[in-house]
């Protein structure tokens, strides 16, 4: 049976992988983190400047230590002690970074990058700005299309997000989207990313294992 599943994710990543590259992203699709890991540190060189998108899946995969190891600056907005003009001055520099590390809130069959944002940061640097874009994510991420895309982020990742961070908001004490009007509404943003930006070089890399919410 394992197998069997085994087999379904891999048709489904390398189904994902074909569609993103006919939209003119770079795109492979990796069955373990060792090789995930040293495709996204062939990127890294010493000097360089790394922006990461707010994800836990890039935390997830061990990416950051990795970086520790190597003279770069890491320009990472969820580090414990900033102030909220660190953390302004943090995300500006990842507007013109040389790398910009993310995921995304889902990734379709049909090859689209799917993000709904609250204050835009991310979905920013991921279109424009950064001299190279690597999107990292799990199978559990891979949706058929942008309508079940969206409904994955209003259904999982957003209600999720807003209860990991103890937000005032509906779907932290439901489960499940409201379309709030509240102010700490964290989805504020959607940006439907469906071939690649002209003059950008984004790479999606899939990984066959559930990553980030
Ligand atoms: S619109 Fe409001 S209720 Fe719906 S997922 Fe976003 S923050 Fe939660």
């Amino acid at each position: 049976m394992e197998n069997l599943r085994e087999w379904h994710k891999e048709r489904m990543m390398e189904r994902t992988v074909k569609a993103l590259l006919s939209n003119y992203f770079d795109a492979h699709f990796f069955t373990d983190r060792t090789s995930l890991l040293e495709s996204i540190m062939y990127h890294v060189y010493p000097g360089m400047t790394i922006g990461i998108g707010g994800s836990l899946s890039i935390r997830g995969i061990g990416l950051l230590e990795n970086l520790a190891q190597i003279d770069v600056e890491v320009l990472d907005h969820w580090k414990q002690g900033l102030t909220k003009e660190d953390i302004d001055v943090i995300r500006l520099a990842q507007l013109t970074c040389d790398l910009f590390l993310s995921s995304a809130n889902a990734i379709t069959e049909k090859g689209d990058i799917v993000n709904i944002d609250g204050s835009g940061n991310r979905v920013n640097a991921m279109t424009f700005g950064p001299k190279k874009v690597i999107i990292i994510a799990g199978y559990n991420k891979i949706t058929p299309d942008i309508s079940s895309a969206l409904d994955r982020i209003k259904r999982i990742a957003a209600p999720l997000n807003a209860k990991r961070l103890n937000m005032p908001l509906p779907c932290a004490e439901t489960g499940y989207c409201h379309d709030c009007k509240v102010e700490a509404r964290i989805c504020r943003i959607t940006s439907i990313i469906q071939r690649r930006p002209i003059g950008t070089n984004i790479s999606v890399y899939l990984i066959n294992e559930e990553l980030g919410l």
